[in-house]
């Protein structure tokens, strides 16, 4: 590891804080274990003195580096140079107001935010998080990845894999994969292996495969591509003005976007860019609620990284016995050993956050009213607005406080859940289709009818 570059990796075990060059590429610290983070030499970047110089990007959109949502952003993730830097136009994302959708939570009209990145080339927030990761396999010149994927992941990388030419191996559990993931995969080209197993499953699976045929590992254990998923947050501010909100809120599944956001406040903190650091909501749903559980029920939390490994240790135990395997209709959360847990430990003491599980009946309905009224989105992504209809209504967030949901995939994505909510009347926004018999008089008639 040398000093005189820009970026280096670094362990978050403060027993260890082992620390080595971005050129190699671990999947976990190789000296303890532990998650490993980006660092940055802050002092050998060229940071804009503030956020709003960020903003004269905009009028440079034909250099490919200026139009990505994640790039023009670059001296806040400086870890490779341009020449290594994969982008397919990623990032081109919006924060939608949201009056109508407000109204369901009982929030104030003018303080609810949705920010929509189901806009991103594969539909999901993931690519903010590929685009870097990429970057960081061509700086290290990595020929073959793979990834576990409950589905977003997969669809990302094979998207980003084909674009900057390499082979691609998506690990999938069996069944319980939403098809407009599953067929972006394999339209893309990823070679898809689907094990009799779920999600934590393909997790523990990959990661030997890796180790053991060198692949270059994309999953969000990779650190790099938290870096890449810090500009959502970048981007919620510019939009604000480059003012911070008051709360984000976010669903939880891998907890990879969590950290990030957390780490990407703490940096624009430190580095005097912003002076106050949001609250942040993270939203599980209830049948895949590890993070709820350890946090509210058992105390877990950062402590200063000496994290109570005994207490997740017990718990994990306890699944194992217990045979557990997760369950929601909200497939991107669906995963019950959350791998960046701790760096969310570390979040939750940054921002101040808080978390809450729901149940996939409120994560149906809340995906309804933002169908309806907002841009439509996938289940996992509701599960924010579900959760605030929860924190607005105990006092937790105040109704006149801003807050910006983060919309993490495109409804496309999961198109079997729109339809059994509707069709089946699943719940109090259905809007199921009118059987009627081919005949002008009755359709006539069913269509005027008032109900
Ligand atoms: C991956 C994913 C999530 C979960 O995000 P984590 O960073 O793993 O917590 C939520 N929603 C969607 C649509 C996803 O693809
Ligand atoms: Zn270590």
């Amino acid at each position: 590891m040398s000093r005189a570059d820009t970026a280096f990796q670094k362990c978050i075990n403060p027993d260890c804080l082992a620390e080595f060059s971005c050129s190699e590429a671990f999947f976990n610290c190789p000296e303890c274990g532990e998650l490993l983070d980006i660092r940055y030499n802050w002092d050998k970047i060229e940071v804009p003195s503030k956020l709003s110089d960020f903003s004269k990007r905009w009028a440079m959109r034909n250099n490919r580096l200026d139009f990505s949502g994640v790039w023009r952003f670059r001296e806040l993730l400086s870890f490779c140079k341009d020449e290594h830097k994969v982008s397919i136009g990623e990032g081109q994302t919006i924060l939608q107001q949201n009056d109508n959708v407000a109204k369901y939570v009982k929030m104030k009209n003018g303080c609810l935010y949705l920010q929509y990145e189901g806009l991103n080339p594969s539909g999901s927030f993931k690519d903010n998080g590929m685009t870097a990761a990429f970057s960081h396999a061509k700086m290290v010149g990595a020929k073959s990845c793979a990834c576990a994927s409950t589905g977003n992941t997969s669809a990302s990388m094979a998207l980003y894999a084909h674009s900057c030419g390499l082979k691609s191996t998506v690990f999938i559990g069996s069944g319980r994969i939403a098809f407009g993931k599953l067929s972006q995969a394999m339209d893309y080209g990823a070679q898809t292996i689907q094990i009799a197993g779920d999600f934590d499953d393909c997790m523990r699976q990959v990661q030997d495969v890796c180790r053991q045929l060198g692949l270059y590992l994309l999953n969000s254990l990779n650190p790099f591509r938290l870096e890449g998923q810090k500009t959502i947050m970048y981007r919620i501010i510019e939009q604000f003005n480059w003012q911070v909100p008051d709360w984000i809120v976010v669903p939880g599944g891998n907890l990879g976007n969590s950290s990030a956001f957390g780490k990407a406040f703490a940096e624009l903190k430190e580095l005097g860019l912003i002076e106050k650091i949001p609250r942040i909501a993270i939203i599980n749903a209830t049948g895949a609620d590890t993070l709820t559980d350890l946090v509210n029920n058992k105390g877990l939390d950062w402590n200063g990284g000496r994290v109570n490994q005994e207490v997740i240790d017990e718990y994990y135990a306890d699944l194992m016995a217990r045979k557990f395997s997760p369950h929601t209709c909200a497939s991107a959360i669906e995963i019950s050993r959350p791998v960046n847990l701790k760096k969310c430990l570390r979040t939750l003491d940054i921002c101040n956050g808080i978390v809450r599980a729901v149940t996939d009946e409120e994560i149906c309905d809340a995906k309804a009213v933002i169908g309806k009224y907002g841009l439509g989105c996938e289940p996992a992504s509701a599960a924010t607005l579900a959760g605030l209809k929860y924190l607005i209504a105990d006092g937790t967030i105040g109704a006149d406080e801003k807050v910006a949901c983060v919309l993490t995939g495109h409804e496309l994505k999961d198109p079997n859940v729109t339809v059994n909510y509707h069709k089946e009347k699943q719940g109090e926004f259905s809007n199921p289709p009118i059987e009627a018999a081919n005949d002008i008089n009755e359709i006539i008639k069913l269509m005027t009818a008032k109900n």
